[in-house]
């Protein structure tokens, strides 16, 4: 009999070996590794997360009258050999894993590796993509890979043209938070299975921090759907405009929260992605909410992937800006913080495992990248702290986007910005200790001192890039740099120190 082995992200009927098998002619092998599961300070809600949805898969499968031998062992390597040794399996066949470590762990087993179609375009066919559009063009480009993805999938295309007569919506987009005191859809809790509440328990016997799980991540399909539906019912007309904002009492928004049932597979983008378009025929949801979505799933989603693995292993070693200073304490709630923004951003990752986009970009990352700490080391914390972690998509947007640890191949410029930027998108500077307006003395808002000092301290680094130019002017110009330059050395101690 063939075996199918199922990684802890493939959790889908419809994908790889999986959907063609069948009970009876094919076993299926999940392998719950303790190393792996050792091998970082997990947040609580991400460790249960992949744990029971694992576990749920199984059981769904078993349901359904296949033979599964969910193996609990030392790695995964050592999982396979005890299976092979108790079964015998004609073949063991996986689909092709979305990260680069796994992929060199199966190729050197004795396993047979499927193309794995959990993404709209394959990392080869992105390959293929970018080796002839380097031809024409000079650089890779998310938004030429999205209008060439929204062709040839023929999503939101009337006649050959862009429905609604635009690539992007984005000047109906990014709009600072709404004044009018709305409500924002509520956020469902999916009630905790047997399965649930074994794994929340069994966690606590490893290292982890955080909030223990509620119930806002799906841990099976069904609720997946469910938090589809939600989505597409509620958020979803009004996910477009107020897409960049953040407000201090508010953690979800009109944002999907799908990221961890995509990237464990209990979703598949092509069916997140049709209904979405099918309410915007429906006339439920307007163009650019639509079309804002689209663009983060068809478009980002798929772009980092093949970045990822365009550009691995060295991708991971980037460090061009010589960031070398250590995590902060303040990111794994062991200080405490009086930035406004900072504190809630990361009070709401410890309560829900989770934050937005813009959350991550230009308060998480801005702050990693202006106060010079090591790539890697954000790497780490962000892939261990965040539901849908995971290498493939966490590189890109770190060491590529918020860290421009890459010089520019992802990013053109690097995403600094100062308090002025979330004073504009965000309601927390008004309850803050810290004057957005100001970047010396001792209210000046850490964010735009380091805005400045990271300008004068990569002066040399960022020369080049065309795009920094009115920046880097505007920089030299300042009267006050050297108070600016001495502030930042403060803060950037007290933050190591866990006082800021
Ligand atoms: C520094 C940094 C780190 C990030 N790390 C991760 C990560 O580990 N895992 C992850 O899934 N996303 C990551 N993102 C992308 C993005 O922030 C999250 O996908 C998004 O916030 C998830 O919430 P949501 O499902 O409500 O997304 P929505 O805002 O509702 O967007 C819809 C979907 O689009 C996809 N998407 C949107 N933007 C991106 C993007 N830039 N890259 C990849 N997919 C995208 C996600 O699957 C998401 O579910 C990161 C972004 C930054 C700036
Ligand atoms: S003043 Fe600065 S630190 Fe305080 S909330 Fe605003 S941006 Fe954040």
């Amino acid at each position: 009999m063939r075996t199918i082995w199922v990684l802890g992200d493939q959790l889908s009927r419809r994908v790889g070996p999986l959907a063609n098998a069948t009970p009876g002619r094919d076993r299926v092998l999940l392998v719950e590794a303790a190393d792996k599961i050792r091998s970082k300070r997990w947040h609580r809600q991400r460790l249960h997360l992949i744990l029971a949805s694992m576990r749920h898969f199984a059981a769904e499968l078993e349901t359904e009258g296949f033979d599964v031998d969910y193996r609990r062992a030392t790695t995964m390597a050592d999982g396979l050999a005890h299976h092979q040794s108790v079964y015998a399996p004609s073949e063991v066949v996986v689909m092709a894993p979305l990260n680069w470590d796994g992929r060199q762990l199966l190729e050197r087993l004795d396993v047979t590796i499927s193309p794995n179609d959990q993404f709209l375009c394959s990392p080869e066919a992105f390959a293929q993509w970018a080796d002839e559009h380097l031809a024409s063009h000079a650089r890779l480009t998310m938004e030429d890979f999205y209008r060439w993805q929204r062709r040839r999938l023929d999503i939101l295309i009337d006649d050959g043209q862009p429905t609604g007569g635009a690539w992007n919506f984005d000047k109906d987009n990014r709009e600072p938070p709404p004044k009018d005191g709305r409500g924002w859809p509520e956020v469902r809790r999916f009630a905790l299975t047997d399965i649930d509440e074994a794994v929340i328990a069994e966690i606590e016997g490893y290292d982890v921090w955080g909030e223990p799980p509620v119930g806002w991540w799906p841990t099976n399909r069904a609720d997946a759907l469910l938090r589809l539906g939600d989505f597409v019912e509620h958020a979803l007309p009004t996910f477009g405009a107020h897409q960049d904002a953040m407000l201090d009492a508010e953690w979800s928004m009109s944002h999907s929260l799908l990221s961890s049932a995509l990237n464990t597979g209990l979703l598949l983008p092509g069916e997140v992605v049709a209904a979405a378009v099918d309410a915007y025929q429906d006339s439920h949801a307007p163009i650019n909410s639509v079309e804002g979505f689209v663009r983060q799933v068809i478009g980002w989603r798929e772009y980092v992937l093949g970045v990822y693995w365009l550009w691995m292993p060295d991708y991971r070693d980037e460090n061009r800006l010589a960031a070398t200073r250590s995590l902060p304490p303040v990111f794994e709630g062991q200080a405490s913080t009086s930035m406004a923004c900072l504190g809630g951003v990361l009070g709401n990752l410890e309560r829900n495992g989770w934050n937005h986009h813009i959350e991550r970009l230009m308060v998480i990352g801005n702050l990693l990248l202006t106060a010079g700490v090591d790539p890697r080391a954000a790497v780490d914390w962000m892939w261990r702290s965040y539901v849908d972690g995971a290498e493939w998509v966490m590189l890109p947007n770190l060491i590529g986007m918020a860290l421009h640890a890459d010089g520019g191949r992802m990013a053109t410029k690097p995403y600094a910005a100062g308090g002025a930027y979330i004073n504009r998108m965000s309601n927390y500077c008004k309850g803050c200790r810290f004057d957005p307006k100001k970047r010396t003395g001792d209210d000046a808002c850490p964010f735009s001192t380091l805005y400045w000092d990271f300008l004068a301290g990569n002066e040399e680094a960022l020369r080049s890039n065309h795009r920094m130019g009115r920046q880097l002017g505007a920089m030299r110009k300042l009267a006050d740099l050297d108070g600016v330059r001495e502030r930042g050395a403060e803060i950037t101690v007290a933050l190591t120190e866990g006082r800021l």
